[in-house]
């Protein structure tokens, strides 16, 4: 899929639509406009927030092209933290962070969707806001519904459409812009397993089809090891790395793969990992 890269203020803000997130200043001040070699690098990161809050400390880590890095942790570690400081939204206060800010997607638990508009519109938004011509942007979202296995919904409103159909939605609207980087914050949270089990086959498809580099959070281990290619573990807060692990399957992510003896092996150890984290 090729499409033009556009800038990242209109790619984040329009996948934004939670007041608190709308009202946080987005700055820039360590993110270099300049290509890296790592799509995305975190270097000793730090954050305290203005109350005195330390949410993380001393974080390392890059998030390369092809790699699905996701980061598991207990509630409150500084998870969402660290998105928000990668997209620009929070600025960190230690440490640098340092990535391509041009092209950045950004999807969410709530989908945000506009109620009062289609799929199809509600998918050519973030193309609209940034001023993209009206055949262009249908020709992009038409991609991108495909992509996302929405053909035939196109016509229906947000109120018609279930919990995950809301989400394919939501991902197709940052699809339109094609990003090198996409950041989800537990976007499958609030679905049922085996909808979650299904969004999950279909991400790891569109990963590999349009090859961007993810960084993605859950609370759920074993859908961390089914869509990464590593995972993280934080402590409580302030969140820190305390584990690290590659995963040893390939790209191609068979449905089955969750009843192997390794995928279970290896949800047992990150298990172990969270255990210590939340003592
Ligand atoms: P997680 O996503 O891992 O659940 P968050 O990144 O949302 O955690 O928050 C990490 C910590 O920082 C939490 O203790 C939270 O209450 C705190 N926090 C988040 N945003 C702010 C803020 N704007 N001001 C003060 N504390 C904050």
């Amino acid at each position: 899929m090729m499409f033009m890269l556009t800038g990242w203020a209109g790619a984040v803000a329009a996948t934004n639509f939670t007041e608190d997130m709308m009202t946080d200043t987005a700055t820039a001040s360590d993110l270099s406009r300049t290509a890296t070699s790592s799509r995305l690098r975190f270097e000793n990161l730090s954050m305290v927030f203005p109350d005195g809050t330390h949410a993380i400390d001393d974080v390392s880590f890059t998030v390369d092209p092809g790699e699905f890095v996701t980061v598991v942790g207990p509630s409150g570690c500084g998870k969402s933290t660290l998105l928000r400081i990668a997209s620009g939204l929070t600025e960190h206060t230690g440490g640098v962070c340092e990535g391509n800010r041009d092209s950045i997607g950004y999807v969410f638990q709530d989908a945000t969707l506009l109620p009062w508009r289609t799929v199809q519109k509600n998918v050519e938004l973030n193309a609209e806001l940034q001023g993209i011509d009206r055949n262009e942007r249908k020709r992009r979202a038409t991609e991108a519904i495909e992509l996302v296995n929405l053909v035939g919904h196109e016509g229906k409103y947000p109120k018609q459409l279930s919990g995950g159909m809301k989400m394919r939605c939501s991902l197709a609207r940052s699809l339109v812009l094609n990003p090198e980087v996409f950041l989800f914050d537990e976007p499958f949270g609030a679905l049922d397993e085996i909808s979650r089990e299904r969004l999950n086959d279909e991400l790891i498809n569109l990963f590999r089809s349009e090859k961007f580099a993810a960084l993605f959070i859950t609370h759920s281990i074993a859908e961390a090891v089914f869509l990464s290619t590593r995972v993280l573990v934080m402590s409580a807060r302030p969140g820190r790395l305390i584990g690290d692990y590659a995963i040893p399957f390939g790209a191609e992510r068979p449905h089955d793969i969750r009843f192997e003896p390794e995928f279970a092996e290896i949800c047992g150890l990150i298990n172990n990992d969270l255990k210590d984290a939340h003592s």
